[in-house]
């Protein structure tokens, strides 16, 4: 049956395609100025976000329409266990675009809102003594230790914080949930509004687009349609490393996250610590564009384990003639996938050094009981043979700060990807040079890898849209 093509009488002054941080806060700066906005979002309220294999219902990723996880009122932030990173040079290239003291203004005004609307007061910074003195551990293995300014929501109360901002942008702006856009009208060099995928159309003198990591692909092949230039597309492909909590528990009560760069010795491989979660656990995280299972890690604000995850990534710039990051980090991911049945593999640390797969039973015996199902494996089959030892020599200096990280009881779950790669050339304002109107933010432009970051984008845009309509 052809679509109908409806276009809405209703002209907005912005129309935003995703509900996440960044198109939230853009939808609250824009309605604070009186402006007429639509927030069009694929997925569903965060009431009506279930996932059926995190309520026990089944084992194996269904496929919803939307995934609960990573789509919906929220964006993944929801999902998320709401960590907010509060220094600049974490979570995002937004400094690139506005420069670091308006980053750090931004960052401070989005924090507020986040507790205005219930997030936890209390944050995490570590006395300068116990920063200078990891530091100093650190340096000493070339380990560059970031201390950073943490604000945890957690997993559940970032629900509610969202739902608040809900509840109170729902009486300003017409919000249009399950509802995939197709497509970005442009019409004579400016963009004009969006067309769903029943084929109604809304009209808008500027279009925001915030789809989120979940619509990287689908932003990828408008950005082509359109023909915008891409400026940089690195690969972050990891594991999430599983260890008691005692084993960071002397830096976590002080930092709550620990942030390390690291170059490693025999590739001179860049790679960093990521989201790291005290008393936590480790999560499938379903993709569903790719119809991939990898790894991700939360902490519960009500629900705790007794270990603490992280993920080592490795980042790495592939040169021409190779474009695709994303095909490159999915097709990694899918080999875990067959590996593992279809879900994610673990293996203790010993078992990869001595070149075996893990057991259930090795893995029973060890120190370390795992908070996610995984199938016990084979990492080294999986991940090219630069990975597996740029993550083991990673360990080895984080033994340094973390005694007991680099033990053979140590679990690894694989694959876990990031795929915020493609990275478009925009203005500093985050508006689309070419098209009159359109403006793009959060973590599916690459502007953003993080919450505090895609919300502060979505404001910046939203300040750039004031001034055109
Ligand atoms: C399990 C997990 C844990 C995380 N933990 C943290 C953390 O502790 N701290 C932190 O800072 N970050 C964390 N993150 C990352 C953080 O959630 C993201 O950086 C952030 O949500 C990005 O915001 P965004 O607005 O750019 O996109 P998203 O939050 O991804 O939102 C994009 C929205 O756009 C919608 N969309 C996509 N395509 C379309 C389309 N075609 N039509 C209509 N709608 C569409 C999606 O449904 C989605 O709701 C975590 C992510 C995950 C998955």
């Amino acid at each position: 049956m052809p679509k109908t093509q409806t276009r809405q009488a209703k002209t907005y002054d912005a129309v935003i395609i995703g509900a996440g941080p960044a198109g939230v806060f853009a939808a609250a700066e824009l309605v604070k100025r009186k402006k007429k906005v639509l927030i069009a979002d694929k997925g569903k309220l965060i009431c009506a976000r279930k996932c059926p294999i995190v309520e026990g219902k089944v084992k194996e990723c269904v496929n919803c329409s939307s995934c609960a996880i990573v789509s919906g009122w929220g964006g993944a932030g929801s999902a998320s266990d709401g960590k907010l990173t509060l220094t600049t040079g974490f979570g995002g290239n937004l400094e690139e675009y506005i420069g670091r003291s308006e980053l750090l203004s931004m960052i401070e005004y989005v924090d507020a809102v986040f507790v205005r609307f219930g997030a936890d007061p209390h944050f995490y910074e570590a006395s300068s003594e116990t920063a200078h003195n990891t530091i100093r551990h650190g340096a000493q293995v070339g380990l560059r230790v970031l201390p950073a300014r943490i604000r945890h929501i957690g997993t559940d109360a970032s629900r509610e914080v969202l739902d608040n901002m809900y509840k109170d942008l729902s009486t300003k702006c017409d919000i249009r949930m399950e509802a995939r856009v197709e497509d970005i009208l442009i019409e004579d060099g400016q963009a004009v509004g969006i067309r769903f995928e029943d084929g109604s159309e809304a009209v808008g003198r500027c279009v925001l687009a915030a789809p989120g990591r979940e619509g990287a692909s689908w932003l990828e092949k408008i950005i082509g349609k359109l023909k915008l230039p891409i400026a940089s597309m690195p690969v972050d492909i990891g594991v999430r490393v599983e260890v008691p909590d005692s084993v960071c528990e002397s830096l976590t009560r002080e930092f709550y996250e620990v942030k390390c760069l690291y170059n490693t010795p025999t590739f001179d491989d860049r790679c960093r610590t990521f989201c790291m979660n005290p008393s936590g656990f480790v999560v499938h995280e379903y993709n569903q564009a790719h119809k991939l299972v990898t790894v991700n890690g939360h902490s519960l604000k009500n629900k705790k384990s007794s270990n603490t995850n992280f993920a080592i990534l490795v980042s790495k710039n592939f040169t021409q003639p190779f474009s695709d990051p994303i095909g490159y980090a999915t097709h990694v991911a899918k080999l875990a996938n067959m590996l593992a049945g279809g879900g994610i593999l673990a293996q203790r640390l010993a078992d990869l050094k001595n070149g075996r797969r893990s057991t259930q039973s090795r893995i029973d015996r060890g120190m370390v009981g795992p908070t996610a199902s995984a199938q016990p494996g084979d990492l080294s089959l999986v991940l090219p043979h630069r990975y597996v030892l740029d993550i083991v020599e990673f360990l080895d200096a984080l033994n340094r700060i973390m005694p007991g990280v680099n033990h053979g009881d140590t679990l690894l779950y694989g694959v876990e990807i990031k795929l915020y790669s493609l990275r478009l050339e925009l203005e500093k304002n985050l508006a689309v040079p070419s098209i009159k109107g359109l403006w793009m933010a959060g973590d599916g432009a690459g502007v953003s890898r993080g919450i505090i970051q895609a919300a502060s984008s979505g404001v910046v845009a939203a300040h750039a849209i004031c001034g055109e309509c």
